[in-house]
């Protein structure tokens, strides 16, 4: 059973609480099972859904991110911010993540084969996957097993992750760089990443949280925050995405205060590549 301390002592658990708990581990027994079936058709509970990027000027696509989608087969759509930490703490992340990279590059090697220009491919890294020392032979060599190129892979490290083992993530990243993997520095502003550790990055973007989007055009602290992220990041050589962008002021605002690229509902939602793949290669031009 579970139990509780709480203020009058201990306590059995809320029936809310119970509830959670009860979630938990359905959900992570059913992403094992779901990962265990190693099945590749369209009747697989998980799917890769592509949100493009753009420039901020000229608005032309630069690349795409890949988001994870699970469909439960009872339960609905489970959201990744629930799913991606159950399958953190049970270790089922690395091979999440290994079957992302197989997706990813099929997809990448698709789009190439048929002349369809995406820039760059995006996947979220976890924290947890950081801390291998291996990380980085690993990608590259799944890139090229899967008959992708290197530089057609960008990954995205969370913020927080590189705090947490700092001198492997680093290490890491360059070997990554110099293979050709775009790094992106994800959540930007959310973490408490020291300069000393800014200074010496190995990473092509950062990429602004959208927290400090959502409200840029009314709050004088959050344009405080981006302007400042964006100066000390074109200091050190490198470029700034802002994600989270929904509307043409949110856009505006960014491109007259020099960040580099977008990625937001005001482009596009993320969606299945099926559906990329019947657009233009290039976004509608404003
Ligand atoms: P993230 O990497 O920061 O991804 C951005 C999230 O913001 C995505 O949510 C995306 O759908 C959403 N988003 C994009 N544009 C907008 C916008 O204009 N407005 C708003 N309100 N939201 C927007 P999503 O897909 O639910 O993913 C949430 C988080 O889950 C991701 O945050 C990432 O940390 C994690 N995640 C998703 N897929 C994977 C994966 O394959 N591997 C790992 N390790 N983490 C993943
Ligand atoms: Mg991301
Ligand atoms: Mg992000
Ligand atoms: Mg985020």
């Amino acid at each position: 059973y579970f139990a509780k301390k709480g203020k009058k002592g201990f306590a059995f658990c809320s029936s809310d609480q119970q509830h959670n708990n009860n979630r938990r581990l359905i959900l992570e027994r059913d992403l094992s099972k779901a990962l265990a079936q190693q099945c590749y058709d369209d009747t697989f509970e998980l799917k890769v859904v592509y949100q493009s990027k753009h420039c901020a000027r000229s608005h032309q696509l630069i690349g795409y991110e890949a988001l994870m989608r699970w469909q439960h087969p009872e339960l609905g759509e489970i959201s990744p911010v629930e799913f991606i930490p159950l399958a953190e703490e049970s270790g089922l992340i690395c091979e999440l993540s290994r079957w992302m990279i197989r997706q990813v590059c099929h997809q990448a090697v698709c789009w190439s084969q048929t002349g369809i220009d995406f820039g760059k491919i995006a996947i979220n890294i976890s924290a947890l996957e950081l801390i291998n020392l291996e990380l980085a032979k690993n990608i590259i060599e799944q890139i090229s097993a899967h008959h992708a190129r290197c530089d057609w892979i960008e990954l995205e490290i969370n913020e927080s992750a590189l705090l947490k083992t700092p001198d492997i993530a680093i290490k890491t990243m360059e070997q990554l760089t110099n293979a050709g993997v775009f790094i992106a520095i994800d959540d930007f502003g959310t973490g408490y990443s020291s300069l000393v550790h800014m200074k010496n990055l190995p990473a092509n973007y950062i990429k602004i949280d959208q927290s400090f989007i959502h409200n840029i055009l009314h709050s004088t602290t959050d344009q405080a925050v981006v302007h400042a992220v964006i100066a000390m990041s074109h200091a050190l050589h490198k470029k700034v995405i802002a994600e989270g962008v929904e509307t043409e002021q949110q856009l505006q605002f960014l491109t007259d205060h020099g960040c580099d690229a977008v990625q937001g509902y005001w482009f596009s939602k993320p969606v299945a590549a099926q559906e990329l793949n019947t657009r233009p290669a290039m976004a509608e031009t404003a």
